[in-house]
């Protein structure tokens, strides 16, 4: 077991307990400290420097207060940093809108978005009692469509069929069309990822955002892609206007790094954290939790 970040540093400022501030000298061993955890609990390399630098900037010239070691006082303001750039307060999913409110899923193949349309489906009726229709546009995978339709079904959703021989264009626009004809309040829309970040994908799913014009359009990334969450999530966030984020696989051994990488380069809110495969496994994404988690 690796020591958290406060046993970390109390080891390293043993020297320098009674000093009454964190000057340059004495943190700059601090922050190579906090500079490996950060990369330990995955957070990308360029995002840990720009941390560092924010870091060192806000904690030089504090004064230490009270009972604090040096070493306290610099997990504190690593700690309300962190939680700052992840969001500071929550976020919510934004509905207000003539209904139905469409949410557009997009992301790579096996990052959670059909897990997580099941799990948002649920979510909103059970605690907000909203009438949700779901639908599928990956056309590429049918079992994708029978996934949809699956946890749909355990989610109590009605789900809209589609098939492989349609365009993904014209079963959000036949869905959306039942939606208003039946009085839903949310369409979840599904769409097709691929392995890696691909060109056409990314062109579809530009085209399919333009002809729906969601009210959120949430980027769902696997945490456990650790460091390489960051290529996805700025290709995505170059794509689309995201609105948000749903990180998955938090249940599993991810640090939460992969939380801040996406923060840092998307500058996009993180609204939901996937907590396990079942549809329960759906949490609202608190960054002060996050911070702790990060910090180990
Ligand atoms: P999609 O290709 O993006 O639609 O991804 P899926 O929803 O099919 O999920 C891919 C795999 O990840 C499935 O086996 C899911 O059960 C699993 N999965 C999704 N979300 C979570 C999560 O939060 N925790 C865990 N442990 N597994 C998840």
């Amino acid at each position: 077991m690796l020591d958290n970040l406060t046993q970390r540093l109390a080891k390293v400022v043993k020297t320098m307990r009674g000093q009454a501030r964190l000057t340059e000298d004495n943190i700059s061993e601090m922050l190579r400290e906090v500079r490996l955890a950060l990369l330990e609990a995955d957070v990308a390399l360029p995002v840990v420097k720009d941390f560092i630098a924010k870091v060192r900037e806000k904690a030089v010239g504090q004064d230490v207060i009270g009972s604090l070691t040096p070493g306290q006082a610099l997990v504190g303001v690593v700690h309300r940093e962190l939680t700052e750039l992840m969001g500071g307060a929550q976020a919510t999913l934004n509905l207000a809108t003539q209904p139905p409110a469409i949410i557009l899923m997009a992301g790579l193949q096996g990052a959670g978005k059909t897990t997580t349309v099941g799990k948002l489906a649920k979510m909103l009726r059970e605690k907000q009692k909203k009438k949700v229709l779901t639908v599928s546009c990956d056309v590429y995978r049918p079992a994708a469509i029978d996934q949809l339709q699956a946890v749909s079904q355990q989610a109590g959703a009605e789900f809209f069929p589609s098939t492989v021989a349609q365009k993904p264009i014209d079963i959000a626009n036949a869905a959306i069309d039942h939606a208003r004809r039946h009085y839903f309040d949310v369409l979840l829309v599904d769409t097709a990822g691929r392995l890696a970040i691909d060109e056409a994908m990314m062109e579809e799913i530009k085209a399919l955002h333009a002809a729906v014009k969601p009210i959120e359009t949430l980027f769902v990334v696997d945490a456990m892609l650790g460091q390489d969450a960051v290529n996805t999530a700025r290709a995505f966030n170059e794509a689309l206007p995201l609105t948000g984020v749903v990180l998955t696989k938090l249940d599993g051994d991810a640090r939460g790094g992969a939380a801040l990488s996406v923060r840092h380069v998307t500058g996009k809110p993180i609204k939901f954290t996937g907590v396990g495969e079942k549809l329960t496994g759906l949490d609202e994404f608190y960054p002060d939790r996050m911070a702790s988690r990060i910090l180990g």
